[in-house]
């Protein structure tokens, strides 16, 4: 992606500076306690966590942030920036109303959000009750060295999917969502979210066609390194990964082969409603 020199986003908020130290590590308990709400929209590492024994390492860090920490941050900031630009042209011509605009919380090791505490290399979430995307930018080492999803892409992509649930709280599909999913077995409840973000993972790609087509922004390998990213974090292939069976009727965000699908039926497509995961037999 060519984000070098390009304008950033005002609605970074940057924890990393100071780090919350009260608390210490939260361990598993921070990680499951942030992830296992159910009503937090993020990309679920607990199984992978679990199985590498990553849980319980706090990466606290202190004093001023190294060269690649910002280079990472201004990476976000750009992406962040992108998306605000895509989302606000589709909400003007397609919603009818002006899009209000997520802010990104950037942390390192630990914090706090109204959705629970998150440590540990916790995957980024978004929290509907801030409205706020909470990202531990060392998460993007772990997509790559640990998940084998590597390239600035298929962080972009992480970027992109964090952002889409943001939209989706703006459309109100996030409210209607979790009112259902109060209501039904935790198995029904797991398939409800299957939809939500197989839905981000289809405005994920329609951002990426509509940011090249924009911006002119994709670089050769980039689309691949998106595709790669959401094969790396299917349930099945993280609970494979972790040394486990799948198991479908766990699966929160859905198999490898379904991300990749909805994430190409966005990019392919270039229409938010060809993203409709809610109301087809084929997911
Ligand atoms: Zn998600």
């Amino acid at each position: 992606m060519k984000w070098r020199g390009r304008r950033g986003s005002s609605n970074i908020e940057d924890r990393r500076q100071s780090p919350m130290r009260t608390g210490g590590s939260l361990g598993i308990v921070g990680v499951l306690l942030v992830l296992g709400l159910g009503y937090v929209f993020g990309i679920d590492v607990t199984p992978f966590l679990q199985g590498q024994g990553l849980g319980g390492q706090s990466q606290i860090e202190t004093g001023e942030l190294t060269e690649a920490d910002q280079r990472v941050g201004q990476f976000v900031s750009v992406a962040l920036a992108d998306t605000e630009e895509i989302w606000s042209d589709i909400f003007r011509t397609q919603v009818g109303r002006p899009y209000d605009p997520a802010v990104l919380v950037l942390f390192k090791g630990v914090t706090q959000s109204p959705c629970g505490n998150a440590s540990g290399a916790t995957g980024p979430f978004y929290c509907p009750a801030d409205r706020k995307i909470y990202l531990d930018t060392n998460f993007f080492t772990t997509l790559e060295r640990q998940m084998g999803a590597g390239g600035d892409f298929a962080a972009a992509y992480v970027v992109a999917h964090e952002v889409a649930h943001h939209v989706q709280n703006e459309l109100g599909v996030l409210g209607q969502a979790n009112r259902i999913r109060a209501q039904v077995s935790q198995e029904q409840s797991n398939q409800v979210s299957v939809r939500i973000e197989l839905q981000a993972d289809c405005y994920s790609g329609l951002w990426a066609r509509l940011a090249q087509a924009r911006f002119g922004s994709l670089e050769r390998g980039d689309i691949a390194e998106a595709m790669n990213a959401a094969k790396q974090i299917g349930d099945d292939t993280i609970q494979r990964n972790a040394g486990q069976v799948p198991r479908p009727h766990t699966f929160t965000h859905g198999s490898s082969e379904q991300r990749q699908r909805w994430f190409a039926k966005g990019y392919e497509t270039g229409d938010v409603r060809a993203c409709d995961t809610f109301s087809t037999d084929q997911l």
